[in-house]
Parts: structure tokens; C-alpha cells; sequence
């Protein structure tokens, strides 16, 4: 589904991502762990363009999105994305936000979009706060609506950029519990994530960041049972 192929991204003199391989399977679900700083927002917003790669490719179904005639906003209709910072509309209705989108951007009609919308909502387990406000809602709750307005645009891949860390703790949980739903209906997602405990869980494939690089990829078992390089094993030991 989506191919990427020696990613690299500069600010300026400074190298963030420094030569990034990767390809992403139809259904599946990648956790990329590592410390901060390591490149994992950058890489994550090089892949819908939300940052400009400096140099390489990447593929998304076929067709080259870092090619200059190639048309983002096409692309990014078909990423959902999920921030650490829920950015709901706060003069919204929780309706009104999840609706905005594929009312204006996809031209949906509107009692179509509505029932999306309250579809969205029963699986976020939320149905009963379809006209509650943003400031109405708990953190956890906030984010399962920025996660089920992400899901109305009907994305083929979702990617999520720490969507649990300025969350309480006690909220964590019901957050972790939609995205696993979401990998279990097969959704193809990519997840930055502190939560060692659901990327075990979850994860198909682990791939740690360091630098700027994939210093290391493989099956949870692999990556967190047996470690091969000294910087995943020095980052594991402080984390887990
Ligand atoms: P992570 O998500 O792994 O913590 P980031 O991708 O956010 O890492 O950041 C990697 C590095 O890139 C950091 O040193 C950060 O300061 C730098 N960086 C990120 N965005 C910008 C930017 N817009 N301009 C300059 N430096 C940036
Ligand atoms: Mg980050």
C-alpha cells in the first residue's frame, strides 16, 4: 500500500530523516517506537506531506505522491490522521466535526454523512454525545471523536502520532481499546506510540527510530523479546 523509499528530510542543515525504506502491507499495523526526537513525527507527516521530503519516493497504491504533478490533496483524503493535540472544533458539535469534512471536501449529501457519523460515533462508543461540545468532553473522549472524525472520510491507511500521550492515565485506555478495534476490522494503520503494552499487543510489525533511521524492524516477539542492536536494547531497558 504504501512504499517508501530512502525518505530523507532536512531543515534547513539539520538531517531528520536521514534515508528511510520501508513498505506497508494492505491491513497492516506498524508501531514505530523510539526516543524523543528521533525523527517518528517527521516520518509520520513526510508520509500524507504534512512535511515536504527532501529527497527519495514514496508510493501510496500505486501511484508516486512525491512526484511534483501529483495532486496531495487526493492523498491525504485517503490518510486519516490522529495527533497527540485532538484539535476538535471547539464552536462544533461533536455532529458538526465529524461531518465538516465529508460534507465539504467529499460533497456528501447531508442525512448520508450524519448516518456515517452516527456510525462512527456507536463505534467509538460514543453515541450519546453526538451534540455534545468539545468542552463538554473528557481527553479520552475528545480523542475517540478526532479518531471517528478521521474515520468519516473513509481513509485507507490511518496514521496516529502519540494519540494517548496527553491523555490522564485513567483515559488511556478506552483510546487503546478503538485502535485495536480498528486493527482488528483490518484497518491499515501506522502508530508512534510510548504504550509498549499495546504495541506488543497490536503491532504486526515494531519498527525502532533512532537518529533519523530504522535502526531495527521486526515481529513484537522479535524486537522486544530479543533485541539485536545496542540502541534498542538501551531504549527497551529504559522503557519497559
Ligand atoms: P520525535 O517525534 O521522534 O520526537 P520529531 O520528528 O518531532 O521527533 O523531531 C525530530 C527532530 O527534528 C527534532 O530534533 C526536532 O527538533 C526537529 N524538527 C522537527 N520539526 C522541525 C521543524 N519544523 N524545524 C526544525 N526542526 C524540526
Ligand atoms: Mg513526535
Amino acid at each position: 500500500m504504501i512504499t517508501v523509499k530512502n525518505l530523507q528530510k532536512h531543515f534547513g542543515k539539520l538531517e531528520i530523516l536521514k534515508g528511510i525504506d520501508l513498505e506497508i502491507k494492505k491491513g497492516e499495523v506498524v508501531v514505530v517506537i523510539g526516543p524523543s526526537g528521533s525523527g517518528k513525527s517527521t516520518f509520520l507527516r513526510c508520509l500524507n506531506l504534512l512535511e515536504e521530503p527532501t529527497g527519495g519516493e514514496i508510493t501510496f497504491e500505486g501511484q508516486s505522491i512525491t512526484a511534483k504533478k501529483h495532486d496531495i490533496n487526493q492523498t491525504r483524503e485517503k490518510m486519516g490522521m490522529v495527533f497527540q493535540q485532538f484539535n476538535l472544533f471547539p464552536h462544533m458539535s461533536v455532529l458538526q466535526n465529524i461531518t465538516l469534512a465529508p460534507l465539504k471536501v467529499k460533497k456528501q449529501q447531508a442525512a448520508e454523512a450524519e448516518k456515517i457519523a452516527v456510525d462512527l460515533l456507536r463505534t467509538v462508543g460514543l453515541e450519546d454525545k453526538r451534540d455534545a461540545y468539545p468542552a463538554q468532553l473528557s481527553g479520552g473522549q475528545k480523542q475517540r471523536i478526532a479518531i471517528a472524525r478521521a474515520l468519516a472520510m473513509q481513509p485507507h491507511v490511518m496514521l496516529f502520532d502519540e494519540p494517548t500521550s496527553a491523555l490522564d492515565p485513567e483515559m488511556v485506555g478506552e483510546v487503546l481499546e478503538v485502535m485495536k478495534k480498528l486493527a482488528e476490522q483490518g484497518m491499515t494503520m501506522v502508530i508512534v506510540t510510548h504504550e509498549m503494552g499495546f504495541a506488543r499487543e497490536v503491532g504486526d510489525r515494531i519498527l525502532f527510530m533512532d537518529g533519523g533511521y530504522i535502526v531495527e524492524q521486526g515481529t513484537p516477539a522479535e524486537v522486544f523479546g530479543n533485541p539485536q542492536h545496542a540502541r534498542t536494547q538501551d531504549f527497551l531497558s529504559k522503557v519497559l
